[in-house]
């Protein structure tokens, strides 16, 4: 399947849905946090609701028994009235005064907590004087059988700092006169409406009453400022004040706000994980892809490399043996032919085995103390004819006093007659390779150089991986296996030692064994 198609289905079945999900899960999480704020904003209205309702009650309380009182009065006259509102006033604690307007008159009856007060009076009549649209209003409303009751705000008196509160209504007199109910704004919150507010704050809530103006409460169930509050609402009865509500602890906007960022953050995390785990997939899909074409390219590789020299054996052998090759000359021409071909594929086949051992993992190592020089010579005793041959020029730089080291020799030579048959079958016209030993930095090492096609500096990681070949220019007509680096750097793995490739394409490569602190090693063994 081509990598296209599995990147587009991975997007299909993993990024897509991840998208989709996130996109949905953000919708949703934003949509249940403001249905949810909807909810609780209403939660803090009904509070709000129910203490109004309840200082409603309260003041409604007064005036039906007031009302009750005036109805069932001996009389009307002021006298009669004066005594009635007097013991209104005794039995009902938290008013300060009692009045009945005659609104014929203009004439006041009040009876006031603790004696008249002419300051009251004067309050009273002022005040009056400017609601004159209000009370036309309460009677007009009391015609139509509706009792209201309105409030007016008067200024202190009698040594009081803070503003009192007027609640009037027409009374059930038959004369439907106004009746009110003087009472000290702040006392009322204090004494009357705070029970309530602490029943209906509960543990969750912070419940407060405000005046404008003023940024202490009048009453609060707990410490709280006026911006703090979160929601306010007006007290229906007294002009100018007002109910402000709030969560103990986090508000409710801080617990939505921190709940959408965990949300947003565990989408984030689980679409990282997904996209990562889609890569993850992506990359092991790449790799085994790659892998199998380099398998069916190695397969067709190996075929050719063993074709070539078993058909050349084979037509000279024939030759040979119908008696064709007439002089001594061209027969040992021939047989030099056979004999180099067989070599080829004794060590095609012996490159086959040792990597099907490694990969086994059953290839074995056994380390002698041995001077590289001496396997170097030895390599290029057999070899160096077939490079002449070739047509190379062969360089040997080999250290004089290059010291014993622990080798497997068998395989060094292996790795070496490798990095040498890479060198002929990389090279155009510049037939150079020059072999060298030396110590550098304390580490020995073991050197092919050529002046070959070179490689890329991308490829020069890939090249020791199983079957990996360059697929490009020269490389792609010259057959190989892709498992001689593989089995250098297994080699020198083995050794405790490294493989490095300093190339340039067009100007040669090099090949470098190192052999970690061989030297050292030696010397310490001394
Ligand atoms: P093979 O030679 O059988 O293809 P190797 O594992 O020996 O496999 O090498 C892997 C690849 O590294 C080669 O296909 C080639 O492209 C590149 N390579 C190795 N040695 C050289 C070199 N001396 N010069 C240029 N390219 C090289």
């Amino acid at each position: 399947m081509p990598l296209k198609k599995i990147t587009l289905i991975l997007l299909l079945i993993i990024l897509l849905p991840a998208l989709f999900f996130t996109g949905y899960e953000l919708n949703s999480l934003s949509a249940n946090e403001k249905l949810l704020s909807e909810i609780y904003r209403r939660q803090l209205d009904a509070i709000l609701f129910s203490v109004n309702q309840y200082a409603w009650d309260r003041v409604n309380n007064w005036v039906s028994k007031l009302n009750l009182a005036f109805i069932e009065a001996r009389d009307h006259s002021d006298r009669t009235i004066q005594f009635m509102l007097q013991k209104f006033l005794s039995e009902n604690r938290n008013l300060l005064a009692a009045f009945l307007l005659n609104t014929q008159t203009q004439s006041f009856v009040l009876v006031q907590v603790g004696g008249e007060d002419a300051a009251l009076r004067q309050i009273l009549t002022e005040a009056f004087e400017t609601q004159q649209e209000t009370t036309a209003r309460l009677e007009r409303m009391k015609r139509s059988g509706y009792r209201k009751i309105e409030s007016i705000m008067l200024p202190a008196f009698d040594e009081q700092d803070s503003e009192n509160l007027a609640l009037i209504f027409v009374s059930d007199l038959s004369r439907a006169d106004i009746a009110g109910l003087v009472l000290n704004s702040d006392s009322f919150v204090q004494q009357v409406l705070s029970p309530k507010l602490q029943e209906a704050a509960g543990q969750e809530f912070i419940l407060a009453v405000f005046q404008e103006n003023r940024s202490q409460p009048i009453f609060s169930t707990a410490p709280i400022q006026v911006q703090e509050s979160k929601q306010q609402k007006n007290l229906w009865l007294f002009p100018n004040h007002f109910l402000g509500i709030r969560p103990q602890g986090e508000t409710f906007e801080e617990l939505a706000r921190s709940r959408f960022y965990r949300s947003l953050l565990l989408i984030i995390i689980l679409d990282f994980v997904l996209i990562l785990s889609a890569w993850v997939v992506y990359r092991n899909i790449k790799r085994e892809m790659e892998l199998s074409r380099l398998k069916s390219d190695f397969v067709s590789n190996v075929s050719h490399e063993l074709k070539t020299p078993l058909s050349l054996i084979r037509m000279f052998a024939e030759t040979l043996e119908m008696g064709r090759a007439r002089s001594e000359r061209k027969k040992k021409e021939y047989y030099h032919i056979i004999r180099q071909e067989t070599e080829r594929l004794t060590h095609l086949v012996n490159n086959l085995l040792n990597f099907s051992r490694m990969e086994a993992g059953k290839k074995q190592y056994q380390l002698e103390m041995a001077n590289l020089n001496t396997v170097v010579e030895k390599v290029l005793k057999n070899y160096r004819v077939h490079l002449q041959e070739q047509g190379f020029d062969v360089s040997l730089r080999l250290s004089e006093d290059l010291p014993e080291t622990a080798v497997d020799a068998e395989s060094i030579s292996e790795a070496l007659l490798n990095l040498l048959d890479n060198a002929v079958k990389y090279s155009n016209s510049r037939k150079f390779i020059a072999i060298k030993t030396g110590v550098d930095q304390g580490d020995l090492f073991l050197e092919v150089e050529d002046h070959g096609i070179g490689i890329a500096p991308e490829q020069h990681d890939k090249i020791f991986d199983k079957f990996y070949r360059v697929s490009t220019g020269l490389v792609h007509n010259t057959k190989g296996s892709g498992l001689g680096l593989t089995l250098v750097r297994h080699i020198m793995e083995a050794h405790g030692g490294d493989v490095i490739v300093k190339s340039r394409p067009g100007e040669g490569s090099c090949f470098r064994l190192v052999f970690r602190n061989a030297a050292q090693t030696q010397n310490e063994d001394k």
